[in-house]
């Protein structure tokens, strides 16, 4: 098809990216009738989709937050799978983002688009590493899209946790953590640290951790955190929701250090607001270094940048005769942060 552009097949709509070929919408915003879904994060994965198809993992955790909403039809696609949707050829690769992260990979017409979904190149023991797909054109996050964003490494972050822990055996360490990915990895980044004693869990992380430790990313002994004697949690860690490091919960720990793993924890002033005293930078995005170096790795003609801070990875890209363009999608308040 002489003369075809991948905008002609790969659309954005009110709803999200739109494959007409396929009447396929990816990560929708609203409820559609056929939907793939990269990965479990309520900023992509919505409930009341007709048809879903998205990794078993993925479709695992939407079962496990929606019931029978996740959807009314749901087909699983394993990591390098392949099923055809009208003309168009459609599979699932890792992204490296959390348990069951996909991006996928849309053939039609001799031209192939991959999207991202979210991303990090970093090693994260929950999850397949990235795999890099030569394409025509790549859509990419950018939710750190910016050369100030360089995230170090995370051992060295859980190391200063410990560091804090042992310094305080008095108190309580408290880490927010979102409770799809970013818990778990911490989790399992402080095991890898050699901490083997239990960890504490606000009730809202345990069916996640479930979770995961049911798909074989064993997290170690975990206790709820309910039903404790405030005197029990003196030189322990504890993790919760994000939400929950300032609200009544946290008064059942004994003058607890407050700490957050995240990748906005690089922001001095996120920091403080949300009151964490000791800021984890651990983040399930790509960094500015880890974006421009995919970029490389697929070698697309041309990138379509969306999901964040779109014009510094536009200009990159443009200044490398790479065809960018914003992509301007709603509807994407970030959940894992
Ligand atoms: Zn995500
Ligand atoms: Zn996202």
């Amino acid at each position: 098809m002489a003369g075809l552009r991948p905008e002609d097949w790969l659309k954005t709509t009110k709803r999200g990216l739109w494959c007409a070929p396929a009447d396929l919408h990816i990560d929708p915003v609203r409820a559609v009738d056929r939907a793939v879904v990269t990965h479990g994060h309520a900023d992509h994965a919505r409930p009341g989709n007709r048809r879903v198809l998205a990794t078993p993992e993925t479709l695992a955790i939407m079962r496990a937050r929606y019931g029978d909403a996740a959807a009314r039809q749901a087909q699983a696609l394993a990591y390098g799978e392949a099923v055809d949707l009208g003309d168009v050829t459609v599979r699932l690769v890792p992204a490296g983002h959390v348990l069951g992260s996909a991006q996928v990979v849309l053939e039609h017409a001799g031209q192939r688009i991959v999207v991202s979904g979210d991303y990090k190149r970093r090693r994260d023991p929950t999850c397949p590493a990235f795999e890099p797909v030569a394409c025509d054109v790549f859509v990419t996050e950018a939710t750190f899209a910016l050369p100030v964003f360089r995230h170090p490494d995370d051992a060295g972050e859980i190391a200063s946790l410990l560091a804090s822990v042992a310094l305080f055996p008095e108190r309580a360490h408290l880490v927010g953590a979102y409770g799809l990915g970013k818990a778990q990895r911490t989790i399992r980044l402080i095991r890898e640290a050699g901490w083997d004693r239990p960890l504490y869990l606000h009730g809202a992380l345990q069916a996640l951790c479930d979770l995961y430790a049911a798909h074989g990313i064993g997290l170690g002994p975990l206790e709820p955190a309910a039903g404790r004697e405030r005197a029990d949690f003196a030189g322990e860690i504890v993790l919760a929701p994000p939400g929950s490091l300032t609200d009544r919960w946290s008064r059942r720990l004994p003058d607890p250090v407050t700490a957050m793993a995240s990748g906005w924890m690089r922001v001095r002033q996120r920091a403080k607001q949300r009151g964490v005293e000791l800021p984890l930078i651990i983040s399930d995005h790509a960094d500015w270094d880890e974006l421009t170096a995919t970029l490389e790795d697929v070698g697309a003609p041309e990138v379509w940048v969306t999901h964040g801070r779109e014009e510094a990875p536009v200009h990159w890209a443009g200044q490398r005769g790479i065809r960018a363009r914003a992509l301007s999608l709603i509807g994407r308040e970030d959940e894992d942060e």
